[in-house]
């Protein structure tokens, strides 16, 4: 049976080695007589994938030694209540940028915590953008400024890492993170759910700077408290050990590759080529201003939405899969994340093409 060609935003697709070595070790992993999913997460055996993965992953990002990583359930509308409880500390005040669907999520949920200041949007817009950095009105002394990397849903993704000085920036990198490389040191906390751009769902990583920790809310769940879970290395409560296992093996894949400089390389030039062929006729278009062009979730529509729902069904047909567009957004979007390879672009390409010529 062939795979099909997955553009899902989310669970998307994983690399076919991946799922392979998955298969080969499920019953029996390396000889021990039973699957990852039947160990006791304090085994060696489980210390040994959790460790490793954690080592990788620092060194594919280069995560310094004051930078914690934990692998929590939650998912990333967890943290969006996680990250108040664990960060306010006695501040009243968090910042936001509204950049759509996703951040939105973010500060309605911090609401319930701490006053929002949205210290910028581009709701006025659409959301087509990211507001430039000398628009931001930050508050006095926040506790930290909270910005989504990659917009998802509407394809805007930050060409820049904001500058926000003393105060902690936090940012959801659900969508983008190991596409590119970043530099942490300009962070406070990034985190990301796994199961867009590293493994299956059910897994949530977080990279916390270590003098963040400590401020937790009394009425921050224990579980969900980063402070003592960084304390009980694995150990608290049962980790996602299946999910963990397999972005292990995600990461030692990439860093197979060449690491994320050089899946970063093969990310742009996945992107322009798709994004030159929606510009190429004016058949298909992207709302997005072009600097703030998404590499990872490619947004377009036809000329009416009869034709956007044929396209989708038609692909569909084809073996191009999940390509119609959030129901917030129609249109169309392809999701082209570190696993989705270039052939698969290009097989998008050829049935753009062939639509376009059948009904343009
Ligand atoms: C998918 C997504 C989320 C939601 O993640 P869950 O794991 O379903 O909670 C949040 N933020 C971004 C940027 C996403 O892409």
């Amino acid at each position: 049976m062939a795979r099909a060609w997955n553009f899902c935003p989310g669970p998307a697709t994983l690399p076919e080695e991946v799922l392979s070595r998955v298969q080969s070790d499920l019953l029996d992993w390396q000889g021990k007589g039973l699957s990852v999913m039947e160990m006791s997460h304090r085994s060696e055996e489980f210390l040994g994938i959790a460790t490793k993965a954690e080592r990788d992953l620092r060194q594919l990002i280069g995560i310094p030694e004051n930078y914690k990583i934990l692998f929590l359930q939650g998912g990333a509308m967890g943290e969006n209540a996680f990250i108040p409880l664990n960060l306010l500390g006695d501040h009243t005040t968090a910042d936001y940028i509204n950049t759509g669907h996703w951040s939105t999520k973010s500060l309605e949920e911090a609401k319930k915590y701490c006053d929002v200041n949205v210290a910028a949007s581009s709701e006025s817009s659409g959301f087509t953008h990211v507001p430039a950095q000398s628009e931001w009105q930050l508050s006095k002394d926040p506790a930290y400024v909270h910005i989504c990397a990659n917009e998802t849903i509407s394809g805007v993704e930050y060409p820049f890492t904001p500058d926000t000085g003393k105060v902690p920036l936090v940012a959801d990198m659900s969508s983008n993170i190991l596409s590119r490389p970043f530099d942490i040191n300009r962070f406070g906390l990034v985190y990301a759910g796994a199961q867009k751009n590293f493994g299956p769902s059910g897994v949530t990583l977080i990279i916390v700077r270590e003098d963040l920790l400590g401020k937790a809310r009394r009425e921050c769940p224990t579980v969900f408290n980063y402070t003592i879970q960084v304390e009980h290395e694995w150990a608290f409560n049962t980790p996602p050990t299946f999910p963990i296992y397999i972005a292990g093996l995600v990461f030692e894949r990439l860093l197979a590759l060449g690491g994320v400089t050089e899946v970063e390389k093969r990310n742009i030039a996945k992107a322009q080529k798709l994004y030159a062929e929606i510009d190429r006729t004016g058949f298909y278009t992207n709302k997005i201003r072009v600097e703030d062009r998404s590499r990872m979730n490619v947004t377009f529509y036809l000329p009416n939405e009869k034709l956007d729902d044929m396209f989708a069904a038609e692909a569909k047909g084809k073996g191009l899969i999940n390509l119609k567009g959030h129901k917030v957004a129609g249109g169309i979007r392809a999701s082209i994340y570190n696993a989705m390879s270039m052939a698969g672009v290009d097989a998008l390409i050829a049935f753009m093409r062939d639509f376009e010529k059948r009904y343009g």
